[in-house]
């Protein structure tokens, strides 16, 4: 990331270790003066709400759970080729890229593939799954299930450093969309994600999404809301529905790729880091990228 030209770097943050948690932002080249109009223009409606909310913002996240990692792969290319091509996105656009938002867990999972062990790293490094520890529908969970890996949601909401972060970060922008990037199942997602009522937010976000599927469908890429996802799932504290909260922008929750599994030969079938990642990323940017742009760009025109 540090090599993308006109990315200014700041530390949003530290994870429980003490590893700083990076956000980068630029601003796209405005029709006018150029991005330190831009710049200008964003200062004078840094604060202000409503229509007249200054240019758009974009955020992008990813490792939020950090063995995806198609989802920094992912992320990057986006950076480079919305940096590469300004005019893919209205003048003036804001960007805001967190591509690492877990770097315990980044770390660990390193650590894990570089011992050759396979290891189930979902958390940070207490173990808490950060797309459970956001406050809007926050839920603590029930000691019987302590055994199940999948939902850590933490003792409070906001208990861990690095949603706080996130959180502090997106809040200080007048974010337009966000888009948190995962692996897998090939799924847009969006809120509310911790029930089934179809809500304004819910419709907002369905009318954006529907029209990119069908103006640059992406093979096999689906869409719904999250708490609709199957009778039996509902998802507690996760960060899109913080992120709309706090913004009243939109937010949506990338499931990129169906994975590896089986795709990595024998000897890593059962090893999870190669379960959740697909053995040629280069593969999925191709197939989802231009969908995520027109994603993000329809957000930006309608949202
Ligand atoms: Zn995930």
């Amino acid at each position: 990331m540090d090599a993308l030209p006109g990315l200014r770097r700041e530390e949003i943050g530290r994870s429980v270790q003490g590893r700083p948690i990076y956000g980068y932002s630029c601003v796209l080249p405005g029709s006018e003066g150029g991005p330190a109009a831009a710049d200008a223009a964003w200062a004078r409606s840094a604060h202000s709400t409503g229509a007249d909310a200054g240019p758009p913002v974009v955020a992008l996240v990813s490792l939020v759970h950090p063995m995806e990692w198609i989802s920094r792969e992912v992320h990057l290319h986006l950076m480079e080729t919305l940096l590469s091509r300004p005019s893919l996105l209205p003048p003036g656009t804001r960007i805001l890229s967190v591509p690492d938002a877990n770097p315990d867990g980044t770390q660990a999972v390193e650590a894990a593939l570089r011992s050759g062990k396979p290891a189930w790293v979902r958390g940070n490094a207490r173990g808490i799954d950060l797309n459970r520890n956001f406050p809007v529908g926050f839920r603590t969970r029930p000691r019987w299930i302590d055994f199940w890996p999948m939902w850590r949601p933490g003792p409070a909401p906001l208990s861990e450093p690095e949603p706080r972060a996130l959180l502090d970060w997106i809040r200080s922008f007048p974010v337009t969309v966000s888009l948190s990037l995962h692996s897998f199942g090939r799924w847009i997602f969006y809120p509310p994600s911790s029930h089934r009522r179809v809500t304004p937010t819910a419709v907002r976000h369905e009318s954006v999404v529907r029209r990119c599927l069908a103006r640059t469908p992406a093979r096999g890429y689906r869409q719904r809301q999250l708490g609709r996802y199957a009778f039996w799932f509902r998802a507690h504290g996760i960060e899109i529905d913080s992120f709309v909260e706090e913004t009243n922008g939109l937010s949506f929750l990338v499931e990129l790729s169906w994975g590896g599994f089986g795709r990595w030969g024998w000897g890593r079938l059962l090893h999870p880091f190669f379960t959740f990642n697909p053995p040629r990323p280069e593969q999925e940017v191709a197939r989802v990228e231009p969908t995520l742009i027109r994603l993000l760009h329809e957000s930006l025109v309608s949202g």
